[in-house]
């Protein structure tokens, strides 16, 4: 067991929430002269492994369609897994989905909430910022009707807005308000978990910082464990203890934030980590270009998927998937050659 100091003390990290081998695929299909076919399978999310420890950021990093928002829709049972086991405190969430008690799946509900990208269109603008925070109380009925306005003040108060902006509507606020608002609804609910996706990027780089700020707070004081989803490496390095880097369904590198950004070991990985802006002039780019585009998900390539765009590919990487291995402190790596680059 691990020890996380927090603003209030000591607690003891315990594993929150476990994802082991998880597989999610979607069907397509194709339309011909006698009717619909199946045409294969969209392998969103292959055989994806990982925990989150209390009080911990972990961060899912990749470019856009490489499986993490899929990922966070699994964990949260928006998708059903097409194999594989998600574990929350223990319990299989799928399982618990599909055959618990009702009191058993809201519990489970209100421990795993979601801040979505867009606060733009994730708020209801016929609802005010009342109606919106109490929303989840209708649904979870665990909070007598009494106590609801003390808890709307309690959590806007924890997102540092005003009793008076409860009875404002949502066009009302800028762009990083809304953010405040929605991450207020997640917090009504005192979730365990929040899973975070790409919630700063529809936000001026100066609010970013705001809200990530006001996320790290929010852990430091309640001990809420995050899953941190984006493809901005900068703000990834900034909140989260660890990563994942995903690349077409799978994840190719994983460890502490600090060990990975110092030394990224996986070839995809270090051309993403070259892409972060350096904030000296003097210091120039060495930005890595990989060539062409990233391979369907219908048809990913054989063994390491990221051959075909690998500068250093060679006859082993076409044949043989190579094997996720600790190259030291739990850094884990999918390449055959990570010992050149260690
Ligand atoms: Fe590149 Fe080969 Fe490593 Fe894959 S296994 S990342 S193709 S060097």
């Amino acid at each position: 067991m691990e020890r996380v100091i927090l603003a209030g003390g000591i607690i003891m990290a315990e594993t929150l929430v476990e994802v082991k081998q998880l597989v999610k695929y979607f069907e397509v299909y194709s339309r011909g002269i006698i009717g619909r076919k199946r045409a294969g399978f969209v392998h969103a999310v292959d055989n994806v492994s990982f925990y989150v420890k209390e009080a911990e950021t972990f961060a899912l990093v990749g470019e856009s369609g490489c499986g993490k928002t899929t990922t966070a829709k699994v964990i949260l049972n928006l998708e059903p897994p097409t194999s594989g086991e998600v574990y929350f405190k223990g319990i299989n969430v799928y399982e618990t989905f599909s055959n618990g008690k009702a009191e058993e799946k809201l519990k489970l509900r209100r421990n795993m909430q979601l801040i979505f990208q867009n606060p733009y269109s994730s708020l209801d603008p016929r609802m005010t910022v009342y109606d919106i925070l109490v929303e989840p109380f209708v649904i979870h009925k665990h909070i007598p009707r009494e106590r609801w306005k003390e808890k709307v003040y309690e959590a806007l108060d924890q997102v540092a807005l005003e009793p008076y902006h409860a009875e404002r509507y949502p066009h009302e606020f800028s762009g990083g308000q809304r953010q405040r608002i929605a991450i207020a609804r997640a917090l009504v609910l005192d979730p365990a978990l929040i899973i975070a996706d790409e919630p700063v990027s529809s936000l001026d780089v100066s609010i970013r910082a705001q809200i990530l700020n006001l996320m790290m707070d929010l852990q430091k004081k309640k001990g809420i464990s995050y899953i941190y989803i984006s493809h901005d490496l900068s703000s990834v390095r900034q909140i989260s203890h660890r990563i994942g880097v995903m690349y077409l369904g799978e994840i190719v590198e994983m460890g502490n934030t600090e060990d990975v950004y110092a030394k990224p070991l996986h070839p995809y990985t270090q051309a993403l980590m070259s892409a972060v802006p350096i904030p000296d002039p003097t210091t120039k780019s060495t930005r890595i270009i990989l060539p062409g585009e990233v391979p369907s998900p219908i048809n990913p390539p054989p063994a390491c998927r990221f051959h075909p765009r690998c500068p250093y590919a060679q006859e082993i990487c076409r044949t043989v998937k190579p094997p996720f291995e600790d190259a030291g402190n739990g850094h884990m790596v999918a390449c055959h050659f990570w010992r050149k680059f260690a």
